[in-house]
């Protein structure tokens, strides 16, 4: 997959957070519970932490219990890449943003929504934006 963005690790590291790059670039994952976006509620756009593409839309978002930020299906499908991910002995399907390549978190087939699926993402691969909030 070559991805539209491309930087060196070295930008990554001085653009990113030492936790987003551990999980954007490295693929690692951020303890259940302990992301920003958990709970979060708000309406608006989660954006790719790496490089701003739209990814998931709040009015997807769902409470799975998990500890990490989940949802039924991504806002724009052609920006998020799905490959085989058969690391640590499990068959898991990873969420890859399409622009940066960045590593998002996984999806699985036991979300309740019309299409099944949860989409598992990090909070820290994510940046919500149009909240509403103040400014
Ligand atoms: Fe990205």
């Amino acid at each position: 997959m070559d991805a539209e963005v491309q930087k060196t690790d070295q930008e990554w590291r001085e653009q990113l957070t030492p936790e987003q790059y551990d999980v954007l670039r490295r693929k690692s994952t951020e303890r259940p519970f302990t992301g920003e976006y958990v709970h979060t509620k708000e309406d608006g756009t989660y954006r790719c932490a790496g490089c701003g593409a739209e990814l998931f839309s709040s009015s997807t978002k769902f409470d799975s219990g998990t500890g990490w930020p989940s949802f039924t299906e991504p806002a724009v499908a052609e920006n998020v890449a799905l490959r085989p991910d058969n690391s640590l002995f499990m068959r898991r399907t990873e969420v890859v943003c399409r622009r940066c390549g960045g590593h998002l978190g996984h999806v699985f087939d036991d979300g309740p929504g019309p299409t099944g699926q949860r989409y598992c993402i990090n909070s820290c691969a994510l940046d919500l934006k149009g909240s509403g909030g103040p400014s």
